[in-house]
């Protein structure tokens, strides 16, 4: 096993002669150098420096032209955007203890104390960058052994790696995830323990690692730990409740939780979209809260999709996710059965086309989250509801293209319906604008503004009638 790593970067031979001229020792260290060795260099580096980080960094930014550099004095860091990434600075540090004192201070240390501090072995190596020994390794912790059996460790005992800052317990479940690694179970263990201490973590923060964790390869990974740590009872507890509720066994996986990890292990291989796999996560979120059992026919979850819907916008709000993705997540999880439900009964057009209305350009999605909803471990089952899938697949393609319903436009509007009918803006506007809408729906009229107007006039009377 070489100590030299190629680093395939110019800028890093670049901040490596700006140093030589600083006299000042600088180091790749943490993700960069993790992700190089597992043959997948990244675009953010961060750099460690034996001195101060945010002078170093003022020093290369003007050596590479990069405009601005943003220093945040409090921290002792710098960030250096640059070819579409950033490169981060920071001086390298101990942790003193002041016999005063119960907390420890940060100070001025060597590149192996600042090791130290970091949150797991593998990301505890540097590689250094001055000239005399461009491309060495610095690996006191051992992380490279750790990278090749892919466990995450700490390099300090883990009840104080996570009492110093609790962050990092999410930060293992999501690395675990990322990098398909184990989780030490020393580690899993000082997690438990200390899970009550993510209470103090900002929102932020810990949104930032579920959204990492989120957008995982296989994020199954890292919330499995999660749940066992009960750590997920802290930052996602309508999640955890999915955990030990029963259902039907041959449709879905007998627990809701286990079943949803699967749904979301699924959809995570289609696409990247995380507020799709969003709806996916939470897809059967009111379960527990519907949960019945019924003489004769087992566990029902009656009106769980309209229910799961309406607890979107809260766990968007607690968590602090971008609100504006809140319609297209309510709006999965609501129709999530509908596909399905046309596949029982006679697919008639009109029911395919109202589907589609109510889908709108996100029915690719809709089909998308039902097919990875099939989680049976019934091969026969499996194979025919996909068959079923297809077929309405096949009949929206069909409507879709009669109908252009994605994009649709009903052929009259408010305004014209005011007009015609000689009323002004009111509740019964949108009265005869649904009397319309069903009409077109329902294939009773074609959706052409002619038509639309005849029928407006064949009915207005007695919709008006009624409201008289
Ligand atoms: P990625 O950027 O892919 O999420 P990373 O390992 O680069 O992974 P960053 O959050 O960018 O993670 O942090 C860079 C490095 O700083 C880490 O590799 C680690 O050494 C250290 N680090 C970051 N956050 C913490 C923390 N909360 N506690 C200890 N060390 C940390
Ligand atoms: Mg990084």
């Amino acid at each position: 096993m070489t100590d030299t790593i190629d680093l395939h970067l110019e800028v890093l031979s670049i901040i490596g002669d700006v140093a030589d001229r600083e006299k000042i020792e600088a180091y790749v260290v943490g993700g960069f150098v993790r992700d190089s060795l597992l043959g997948k260099p990244g675009k953010d580096v961060d750099i460690v420096v034996a001195g101060d980080g945010i002078v170093f960094a003022g020093t290369v930014a003007r050596k590479l032209g990069a405009e601005n550099v943003v220093s945040f004095p409090k921290f002792g860091t710098a960030m250096v955007p640059y070819d579409g990434g950033k490169i981060e600075f920071v001086g390298a540090r101990q942790e003193r203890y002041d016999p005063a004192s119960r907390k420890p201070a940060v100070a001025a240390g060597t590149i192996k104390d600042d090791l130290l501090r970091r949150d797991f072995t593998v990301n505890a190596m540097a590689v250094a960058l001055n000239a005399s020994s461009r491309g060495k390794l610095l690996d006191p912790l051992g992380g490279r052994n750790d990278l090749k059996a892919r466990i995450l460790r700490t390099p300090l005992d883990p009840a104080k790696t996570f009492d110093d800052d609790p962050l990092r317990i999410l930060r293992a479940m999501r690395f675990a995830a990322q990098l398909d690694f184990r989780i030490d179970p020393a580690v899993l263990r000082a997690a438990e323990e200390m899970r009550e201490r993510l209470r103090i973590v900002s929102q932020e923060r810990i949104t930032d690692e579920f959204l990492k964790l989120l957008s995982s390869p296989q994020p199954s990974v890292g919330f499995l730990p999660m749940q066992e740590t009960g750590v997920l009872d802290i930052v996602f507890p309508e999640m955890a409740a999915l955990s030990g509720v029963e259902q039907r066994k041959e449709y879905h996986h007998k627990d809701v939780f286990l079943h949803t990890l699967k749904v979301l292990d699924n959809i995570s291989r289609e696409t990247e979209n995380v507020w799709l796999r969003m709806a996916a996560l939470l897809h059967d979120i009111a379960k527990p809260r519907t949960k019945a059992f019924r003489e004769g026919v087992g566990w029902t979850f009656h009106g769980h999709e309209e229910i799961g819907a309406r607890m979107v916008k809260p766990i968007f709000r607690r968590m602090k996710l971008p609100l504006e993705h809140v319609p297209y997540v309510e709006k999965l999880v609501r129709l999530h059965l509908r596909p399905m439900a046309l596949v029982d009964e006679e697919v008639t057009d009109s029911a395919v086309r109202r589907l589609l209305f109510e889908a709108g350009e996100d029915i690719d999605d809709l089909m998308t989250l039902c097919r990875a909803d099939i989680t049976s471990k019934n091969p026969r089952l499996v194979r025919e509801v996909r068959r079923n899938y297809d077929m309405v697949a096949r009949k929206m393609a069909e409507v879709e293209e009669k109908d252009r319903m994605r994009n649709w436009r009903p052929a009259l509007n408010g305004e014209e319906i005011m007009k015609e009918c000689g009323i002004g803006p009111g509740p019964m506007v949108g009265k005869l604008k649904q009397a319309v809408v069903d009409a077109i729906l329902d294939g009773h009229i074609p959706n052409e503004h002619d038509a639309a107007l005849q029928y407006l006039h064949s009915i207005k009377e007695r919709v008006l009638g009624t409201a008289r």
